[in-house]
């Protein structure tokens, strides 16, 4: 059984005009340790659809199911659990908190369950160790490069050995070289934490090294060949 099923999600948002319907039913079905990239063009709906399968954002209609879980019949205060628990973010932006350590913006995850004990700072410690941030642990954001900027980000969304990673355009804010040595970092996580990857990328690379391809377009999910 899939522990990702996404059935005819569909989503429009109200305009003063008719509704902008941006998503027209997708479907998706994936187990752990797949991955999934996502192409198509500037406002085809990519992030809407991240949103929504990370439960950030609801669908109009349709059905979303994590870990057997439909996550849209929790209320709030157990949604945010289950999101912190099973899901974890990239985005283009690093979004690390400027003002803490490195340690401590990837232990942010464990706050939505409270503190975070000896065991969890192990883990934020092997997982800055494992991206080659070891010896970076009380720096600041700012005394990053780009690139190791986002290498926190990946340990931060990691952390909680989620399910699900949603990466919406990881490598865009880089240059070519970097970006290209950072997607295949965020492969290799993947396939040691054997989580579901789902990723909208740009890049042609990227995507093509990624188990599935499909574009989204017209509000649906196609095959793509990279
Ligand atoms: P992509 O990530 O593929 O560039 P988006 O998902 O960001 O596309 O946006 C898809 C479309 O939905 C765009 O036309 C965008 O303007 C519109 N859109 C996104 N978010 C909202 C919102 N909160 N309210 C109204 N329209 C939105
Ligand atoms: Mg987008």
């Amino acid at each position: 059984m899939s522990q990702l099923i996404a059935r005819q999600l569909a989503k429009s948002y109200p305009t003063p005009a008719e509704p902008l319907s941006v998503l027209k039913g997708v479907n998706l079905e994936l187990s752990r340790g797949e991955s999934l990239a996502i192409v198509g063009p500037s406002g085809s709906g990519k992030s809407t659809l991240l949103a929504i399968l990370g439960t950030l954002d609801s669908p109009t209609s349709g059905s979303l199911l994590i870990d057997g879980v439909d996550p849209f019949a929790l209320a709030m205060p157990e949604l945010a659990k289950f999101r912190a628990a099973k899901i974890g973010f990239v985005f283009q932006e690093h979004f690390l908190l400027p003002q803490c350590t490195l340690l401590e913006n990837v232990l942010v995850p464990f706050l939505a369950d409270g503190a975070a004990g000896s065991a969890e700072q192990d883990r934020a410690r092997k997982l800055l160790d494992r991206v080659g941030l070891g010896n970076r642990l009380t720096h600041r954001p700012s005394e990053l490069s780009g690139g190791e900027r986002q290498r926190a980000a990946f340990a931060r969304a990691l952390v909680r050995q989620p399910l699900v990673v949603l990466a919406d355009e990881p490598t865009g804010n880089l240059d070519a070289a970097t970006a290209a040595e950072i997607g295949l970092m965020l492969l290799e996580l993947q396939r040691e934490q054997n989580t579901i990857l789902i990723a909208v990328t740009h890049s042609a690379e990227l995507a093509g090294r990624m188990q599935q391809q499909r574009r989204l377009e017209g509000g649906q999910l196609a095959p793509h060949q990279p």
